[in-house]
């Protein structure tokens, strides 16, 4: 069994250890799991259960993570398995994010296998998506390790809920990741996720400081993280960061324990009025317009890239630059 990294020994006596990989600290006695259900106290070590071991491994279109200006087009194997360090009452992946370990359901895949899938799949890389990769840190790390010897790309779908120390060993073998910045109140990442805001805002600048492809996620919900004041103040510190970085509001549906009516397209229409103000590249994620998702030139206007669903065209592009005004549109 892979022993975890960031943990210690908190009290000899109780047996109880303490994991350090997020900002929960859990302690764990004997026998016992944190609060992402997947890294266990066993004989007291701490221990990654879902090491090499995976509900759903899929080759996905990139723009399904969602990824808009990165390898366009282009289809990636990923990788999910069960636990999260969240607790949103909105998910939409509950079925394995707020599953309890059962090895039963879970297929065995160890890094060096993940990189010859990928390799034989055709596939740039490898996305650590679906459920929290980043609680599967040891495998992730090993298989980033393994998969940049092969060419490949790692690419990162993340909720950024993570320790400053484990993710700045981690962050240089990642290239580009999509962070879900799930509502700019820490009282919504308290009451509705079970977290907190700032250290999900530091994930997201220490990959914009060490200069990785980003493109970030807001799930609007009527009533709870949709207020004007939120969406700009969002609006302000991704635009601080960079007015390239892509900005996704994505439309809520009632899933999980959450039951408000799905957002109204008025309201993804509102965010991105306010966000195109001072961004390049705002898009609107689960609905049906194709123009809420075209990447146009932000120079001539003139649409690069073209999608329909998960149907995506390059059309006005050559070599990442605008092909009419050669303005830089891929990072
Ligand atoms: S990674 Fe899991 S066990 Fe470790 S502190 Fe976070 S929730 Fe707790």
């Amino acid at each position: 069994m892979k022993e975890a990294l960031y943990y210690e020994v908190y009290n000899k006596e109780k047996g109880q250890l303490k994991c350090n990989l997020c900002p929960w600290y859990c302690i764990i006695s004997e026998g016992k799991v944190g609060n992402c259900h997947i890294r266990k106290n066993i004989d007291n070590k701490l221990i990654p259960l879902t090491y090499d071991k995976f509900t759903s491994i899929s080759l996905d279109p990139i723009e399904k993570k969602p990824l808009y200006h990165y390898y366009p087009g282009k289809e990636i194997l990923s990788f999910g398995t069960l636990g999260c360090n969240f607790h949103c009452q909105f998910c939409q992946n509950y079925e394995i994010s707020q599953a309890d370990f059962d090895e039963s359901i879970l297929k065995y895949v160890t890094s060096s296998e993940a990189v010859a899938m990928a390799k034989q799949n055709k596939s740039f890389g490898i996305a650590y998506t679906y459920n929290e990769p980043l609680i599967n840190y040891e495998w992730l790390k090993d298989t980033a390790i393994e998969a940049r010897k092969y060419g490949l790309k790692n690419v990162l779908v993340s909720n950024g809920y993570i320790n400053e120390e484990p993710f700045s060993n981690i962050v240089e073998y990642i290239d580009a990741a999509n962070i879900d910045v799930k509502s700019f109140r820490d009282d919504f990442y308290k009451k509705i996720c079970g977290g907190k805001l700032a250290p999900v805002l530091r994930t997201v600048e220490m990959l914009v400081k060490k200069k990785k492809h980003v493109e970030i996620t807001n799930l609007l919900i009527p009533g709870l993280n949709d207020s004007d004041e939120n969406i700009a103040d969002l609006v302000d510190w991704v635009s601080a960061l960079g007015i390239e970085i892509p900005l996704h509001f994505s439309r809520y549906f009632p899933c999980y324990k959450l039951t408000i009516n799905p957002t109204p397209p008025s309201t993804l229409e509102r965010a991105r009025k306010i966000a195109l103000k001072k961004l390049r590249h705002v898009y609107i994620g689960n609905v049906v317009e194709a123009e809420y998702n075209r990447t146009y030139c932000p120079q001539c206007n003139q649409i690069v890239i073209e999608r329909n669903g998960y149907s995506t065209s390059v059309v006005g592009l050559k070599s990442g630059f605008c092909k009419k005004c050669n303005h830089k549109i891929l990072y």
